[in-house]
């Protein structure tokens, strides 16, 4: 089965490439690190080693941001018509390669190719040409006065640092670059080092392209005192674009902070899901295993803590067990495979450690709660979770109000709208909201009210890239999306002249 998916000679193409290690892509060349260390790159489905990756520092950082402040003086100044050709000719080399594309990041990130052949690799092509389209159809505003005339200019800011996760490595990757190159910026990469496979591909693919040497650049690593870290110091690296945990991005802000550089922060949540009695249960349902599970749970999105009101509870609760019970850990290759591995040991280590404490502190676990077991070799030795479900009718507890980032979800009843929205308010993230239900004026009372950045109403993770995108308190600066991310990637610079 899963051969007819990804075909037999794209696997072992891919796997040979694989073996020959992963190179950072700095002016245009792959090379390896000055001092020629290398770190290991696991295969979360079986606990083997994947292939091995250049381990960059600050001599890498410092070589990609000379080519990049270089390439910035050209790249900048093309017409944005002239950069979208090129930005244009790598997204359709995306799609030409797609079974490479969706066979690298399941072999990364373990997510089951049922997920990734459902159109990821045509939104990540998606990322690169809305945004060139874009940058050619933007216009300046002009104001003009008796006597004097004032109009605006986009300038592109400079280098720009994109630091990626690894949950969607491919995906979040071009949803940076794509307006980070579109509006002028050269760009230096910094992807997660759990999963540099995927973006060292697109390197291979954008100089096919023909984008230009040190235009866009990879440097592998890791963040504290490596790449990432280095990256974020560098002076002349002019913002810094970064997904990834809110701890990471109060250090990261802390680090750009003594040479002032703009940043863009899309950081963790604990992502709701608010289904009122009236609901349509199936479809609710739906709605919830994918907020829940897709990417087994690793999305900054996730909808982990449901609450459920109280006449639906006992209905719900049981029909959502039965789907959780069919969901099918497993070879993420394989089409009948519904749930993936997570990450990591050290990730697995800390979603055990959820588990562990909320079992400890009397939270019921109804299913799950520990290590998938029965897997065949080599997926015995992969980081599979069972997804697991906790009834938590107190919401303090920590498994309701942390970010577990794993196939794991509480269910909290609840009688009362403002006890939810109390809740909901009171915690330190505001990420994104599920509400689901029948009676409109309730659902958008309650969309309006909620502090999240993102609320989709009976549905979840909708993107449409024109559309802002971003977190409130803990969970993120700044929106990227259509003009948003234009801002964010431009100097808006006024221009005024009298003409009397
Ligand atoms: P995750 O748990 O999703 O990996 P992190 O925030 O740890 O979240 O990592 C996201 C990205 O940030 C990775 O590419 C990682 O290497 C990078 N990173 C981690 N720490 C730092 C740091 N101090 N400076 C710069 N980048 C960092």
């Amino acid at each position: 089965m899963a051969e007819a998916v990804i075909p037999n000679a794209v696997r072992e193409r891919m796997d040979a490439w694989m073996r020959q290690g992963l190179k950072h892509f700095i002016d245009g060349k792959f090379v390896d690190s000055a001092n020629g260390e290398t770190f290991s790159v696991p295969n979360p489905a079986t606990g083997q080693e994947l292939t091995r990756c250049a381990l960059g520092g600050k001599e890498e950082i410092d070589l990609a941001a000379t080519a990049a402040a270089r390439a910035f003086k050209t790249w900048g100044r093309m017409a944005p018509a002239e950069r979208g050709k090129l930005l244009r000719r790598w997204a359709q080399l995306m799609i030409e390669h797609k079974d490479e594309l969706n066979y690298l990041e399941c072999m990364d990130v373990g997510r089951p190719i049922r997920e990734g052949i459902a159109g990821y690799v045509e939104r990540m092509a998606h990322n690169i040409t809305f945004f060139a389209d874009l940058a050619e159809k933007y216009y300046d505003e002009a104001f003009v006065l008796p006597g004097y005339t004032f109009y605006t200019n986009r300038q592109p800011v400079g280098v720009a640092g994109l630091i990626t996760p690894w949950n969607m490595p491919q995906m979040l990757s071009t949803w940076k670059i794509g307006p980070a190159l579109a509006a002028g910026n050269t760009v230096i990469l910094k992807p997660a080092e759990l999963t540099p496979v995927g973006c060292t591909r697109l390197a291979e693919l954008a100089r096919e392209a023909g984008i230009p040497d040190g235009v866009f650049n990879v440097v592998h690593g890791f963040g504290p005192d490596s790449a990432g870290a280095y990256l974020t110091m560098h002076p002349d690296v002019k913002l810094i674009s970064f997904t990834g945990e809110t701890t990471t991005g109060k250090v990261i802000m802390a680090a750009g902070a003594p040479t002032l550089k703009r940043v863009s922060f899309e950081l963790g949540g604990k992502g709701n899901n608010i289904i009122f009695a009236d609901a349509d249960l199936e479809k609710a349902l739906d709605v919830t295993m994918r907020a829940a599970f897709y990417n087994q749970g690793e999305v900054c999105l996730a909808g982990s803590r449901i609450f459920v009101e109280q006449p639906l509870y006992d209905q719900f609760l049981e029909a959502l067990l039965a789907r959780v019970k069919a969901l099918r850990p497993g070879d993420p290759l394989d089409m009948n495979t519904t749930l993936g591995p997570v990450i990591a040991q050290e990730h697995f280590d800390r979603v055990m450690g959820f588990i562990d404490r909320a079992k400890a502190q009397g939270v019921q676990c109804l299913t799950g709660g520990g290590r998938a077991e029965g897997l065949p070799a080599p997926f015995d030795g992969g980081y599979f979770i069972a997804p697991t479900v906790f009834a938590a009718p107190d919401p303090s507890v920590e498994i309701v109000q942390e970010e577990v980032f794993g196939p794991v979800v509480s269910v909290t009843p609840f009688t009362d709208d403002e006890w939810v929205l109390d809740i909901i308010n009171a915690g330190r993230y505001g990420l994104s909201s599920v509400v689901q239900g029948k009676d409109i004026s309730r659902l958008h009372r309650m969309a309006q009210r909620l502090q999240s950045g993102n609320v989709w109403i009976n549905s979840w993770f909708v993107r449409d890239l024109r559309v802002p995108f971003g977190g409130m308190k803990e969970s993120g600066i700044g929106r990227e999306g259509g003009m948003h991310s234009l801002d964010f990637y431009t100097e808006l610079q006024t221009i005024g002249i009298p003409t009397a």
